[in-house]
């Protein structure tokens, strides 16, 4: 059982100090000649790691115990659908805010794209990227969901492939003879709780981790960047905010009639890890463990939502690439036509979903949605210097958002243990 712990402030106080040394030290600070840009990097490095290093034993163990214990073809069609929805419903929630803001607060209108300074090195490797990616992307993503070979698919790291193996593997577990079975599901739940315990061990480190995670970005990225995209700044982190501290918990509250505060509670380890990884995959652990043993979502639910979740229901990157895209079109002074708006709205949707849950995925998202509506592509190099932290922001939505999904679907199947108490 979890042991139960006071909400680590710890965190949240590592953020503020990492903050204040990172814009204080800079890129080039340094003691006895070592650099505390190199220190923080090869120690966050190593937190990095070991989440990562978790992410394909939990995971796949996760989806085979959960999926074992559901068996039944109805069961996965009901639970397929209600996933379906609620990701869907969430990302154009998201979105809809977003556009919402971006509408309200004309951020693009007040900067003359023109005149300003783009990151040329950073906007040409981004836009290859694209070139060398562009409409493979999604077939590559498509044909990855199932492997040729799940040993190369779980070394590279393939979530969907590996999903889909661990769902297929966990259901013939469910069809075959129950002495054989019985000892599949035992060895699986057993590794399924030590890495959950591998996880723990991980989690004493979070403080620190965080520290040299989020002094890294600090370190390299001024207050100072903010300068002509303050305006932008601003509005994707109040589109992020009322999405999260407002629609979110209204859903948690009218649908799934539970507690929003005791689930920011319960998922409060996983927000600060999102927060300072801005990757959703390596912050996966950890919101598996916040799911189930805190806001007490069975493993039935979890296994299946939360990783799926990870790979695709990306809702405050969706909010992020719709309001990106608008701005690049104020800044040029291009009139967005309601057609155009509703382009957007459903690239914004359907991109999100092929982002990985990895830094700055969403930048080259944008350059599709540019792309794809006529805009300048070098658009992109009017917000790069503040991306670095509005993706700090945007993985903590995705992560949250996905904890929702689970508890309303949770919560739809009659789990009345679901944030029963608080954590
Ligand atoms: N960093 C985000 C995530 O891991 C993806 C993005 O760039 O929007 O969820």
């Amino acid at each position: 059982m979890h042991k139960k712990r006071k909400q680590p402030w710890d965190v949240l106080f590592a953020i503020a100090l990492a903050i204040i040394f990172g814009q204080w030290a800079g890129e080039t600070g340094s003691i006895f000649g070592i650099s505390f840009y190199s220190l923080v990097d090869t120690l966050g490095s190593l937190f990095l790691n070991a989440l990562t290093l978790i992410v394909v034993p939990l995971v796949s163990s996760s989806i085979i115990v959960g999926i074992s214990k559901i068996g039944e073809e109805k069961d996965f069609g009901r639970l397929g659908s209600k996933m379906v929805i609620f990701y869907v419903g969430t990302n154009l929630l998201a979105i809809l805010i977003g556009l919402f803001f971006v509408n309200l607060i004309h951020p693009g209108h007040a900067i003359q794209a023109n005149t300003l300074n783009v990151d040329s090195e950073k906007l040409h490797q981004i836009q290859s990227h694209l070139q060398n990616n562009q409409g493979s992307s999604f077939i590559q993503l498509f044909t990855s969901i199932i492997p040729s070979n799940i040993v190369q698919a779980f070394a590279s790291g393939n979530m969907l492939g590996l999903i889909f193996f661990s769902l297929i593997f966990g259901y013939c577990i469910s069809k075959i003879d129950e002495k054989s079975g019985t000892s599949l599901k035992n060895f699986f739940q057993g590794l399924f709780q030590t890495m959950i315990q591998f996880t723990h061990i991980i989690m004493k480190f979070l403080p620190y981790g965080v520290f040299c995670l989020v002094s890294k970005v600090f370190m390299t990225t001024g207050i100072h960047s903010l300068g002509s995209v303050a305006l932008f700044f601003i509005t994707v982190l109040v589109g992020l905010a009322a999405f999260m501290f407002v629609g979110l918990p209204l859903m948690l509250k009218i649908i799934a009639k539970v507690s929003p505060k005791r689930h920011f509670k319960a998922m409060y380890p996983a927000l600060m890890t999102a927060f300072s990884t801005s990757s959703s995959s390596a912050t996966l652990p950890i919101t598996i463990d916040c799911v189930e043993k805190r806001a007490m979502v069975s493993n039935r639910i979890c296994s299946l939502v939360v990783p799926l979740g990870t790979s695709i229901n990306m809702s405050g990157s969706a909010l992020y690439e719709c309001v990106a895209a608008m701005f690049v079109a104020q800044a040029y002074g291009i009139e967005m036509s309601i057609m155009t708006q509703f382009i957007i709205i459903f690239m914004s949707l359907i991109t999100s979903m092929g982002v990985a849950g990895i830094p700055s995925a969403s930048l080259v998202a944008v350059l599709i949605i540019l792309n794809a509506i006529g805009l300048p592509p070098e658009g992109i190099g009017l917000f790069i210097a503040v991306d670095r932290i509005l993706d700090m922001c945007r993985t903590t939505v995705n992560v949250f958002s996905d904890s929702c999904c689970a508890v309303l679907i949770a919560k739809s199947e009659g789990e009345k243990q679901v944030l029963a108490q608080d954590v």
